[in-house]
């Protein structure tokens, strides 16, 4: 039987059957030109998907998805609404917005639809002057963030001329959530180099093995290129903790940062006490700061105060870790969206934000230090061990060139 109609075999109207990731997973692996027909399918047949749509989409080549957000956009305009068709169209704003724009001017009408600003990357000139001149007369949210994804410095430009001091404000502050930093106007992006996805030699596993398979076959965990820049994860700092006495937990270290980062320190290792970090009953130090000048991070305690964490965490073993440069595919991902099945280990590029864009100043000049990094907790550990990180959320690093400071925070839902 054909891997489609063995697949919809298995949809009663009501429920799917109990293996239906499991050929989902066979699917991915053994029929992938099954894939496009099935996804189609989904979309045309109204009942509960689960969320098979979202895990068959990362397997879909670019022109196979942009069919399919054409068949969703077509769906939404038609009142064809479902579940199924905001996911579709949700997931192509982050992945392929330039399939998108034909379709702005109907996005711009949905102003529930989850992550659709992102659609905005792929606005022309066009599309983003006449935003300009919407946020100059009514400096609403949406439009604020949709503005800020053209990207288009001049017409955020012109927009913040136009718009009184509370505007001003405004716009400033949903260009941050944005990862962009608007000063008198000018937009300048909260990064430090084009993202990458970083690859661990080992995962440590979850509970349930369709998740591990899944996650497995996630194409931003199988990228591999001539330009992949290596290092090693795991083990400890020099320097103890200079807040609690244990142990720095190295998480990265990589001879230099890859090429085009404004990053000069060499070697670069982030590193942070993940006890000091998730002293949850202590009340945790965030944003944690790190004096990188000697080369090795070593902790900044302003205050001299020493303390007593609840629990200590041992530093993960000594591992092999690539950064690979992300395919445009991959540059924007969402926590929610990536539902555990993305691998959202980051270097440069933008951060996932679990809750609001929030970007520490550095201590010594002042500045807001721009996004270097992020790791979850799918890190290889020791047998039994865990990496302490926090599992329901993303540990973020951030970094000043000037002053050779990382500060890291972590975020969770
Ligand atoms: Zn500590
Ligand atoms: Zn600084």
């Amino acid at each position: 039987m054909r891997t489609f109609e063995s697949f919809i075999g298995n949809f009663d109207g009501k429920a799917w059957s109990d293996d239906i990731y499991d050929k989902l997973i066979s699917a991915i692996r053994d029929d992938r030109a099954a894939l496009p027909e099935i996804a189609h399918w989904i979309l045309a047949t109204p009942g509960r998907h689960f969320n098979l749509l979202a895990d068959l989409i990362p397997h879909l080549t670019e022109a196979e998805f942009a069919a399919l957000a054409e068949d969703a956009v077509q769906r939404l305009a038609n009142d064809e609404d479902s579940d199924d068709v905001r996911k579709c169209i949700e997931r192509a704003s982050l992945q392929i917005p330039q399939a998108l724009r034909p379709h702005l001017a109907l996005l711009g009408e949905q102003d529930d639809l989850y992550r659709s600003a992102f659609a905005w990357r792929a606005s022309d000139q066009g599309g983003a002057d006449a935003l300009a001149a919407t946020v100059a007369e009514e400096c609403e949210q949406a439009d604020c963030e949709r503005l800020m994804e053209t990207g288009n410095a001049a017409a955020i430009r012109r927009a913040y001329e136009r718009l009184s001091p509370d505007g001003r404000a405004d716009l400033a502050y949903w260009a941050l959530m944005h990862d962009v930093e608007l000063v008198d106007g000018e937009a300048r992006p909260l990064t430090l180099g084009r993202c990458h996805h970083l690859q661990f030699d080992t995962e440590r596993p979850s509970y349930a093995k369709w998740l591990d398979e899944l996650r497995s076959l996630h194409p931003t965990l199988r990228l591999r290129s001539a330009e992949d820049v290596t290092g090693l994860a795991g083990g400890k700092t020099e320097a103890p903790c200079g807040l609690c006495g244990g142990e720095v937990a190295v998480f990265l270290r990589l001879r230099e940062a890859p090429p085009g980062f404004a990053v000069s320190a060499r070697p670069l290792t982030l590193a942070v006490c993940v006890a000091c970090l998730t002293d949850y009953a202590g009340g945790p130090i965030v944003p944690l700061f790190y004096d990188h000048r000697s080369g090795e991070p070593v902790t900044l305690n302003p205050t001299g105060q020493q303390r007593t964490p609840e629990i200590r965490w041992l530093p993960m073993p000594v591992s092999r870790m690539r950064a690979s440069p992300t395919p445009p595919r991959w540059e924007v991902q969402d926590d929610g969206l990536a539902n555990s099945r993305e691998n959202l280990h980051r270097l440069g590029g933008r951060p996932t934000w679990v809750q609001e864009a929030d970007y520490p100043n550095c201590p010594t000049c002042t500045r807001r230090m721009p996004f270097l990094a992020q790791l979850s907790c799918e890190l290889p550990v020791g047998p039994g061990a865990d990496s302490g990180l926090n599992e329901d959320g993303l540990t973020y690093f951030f970094w000043c060139d000037a002053c050779q400071l990382s500060a890291v925070t972590e975020q969770y839902t």
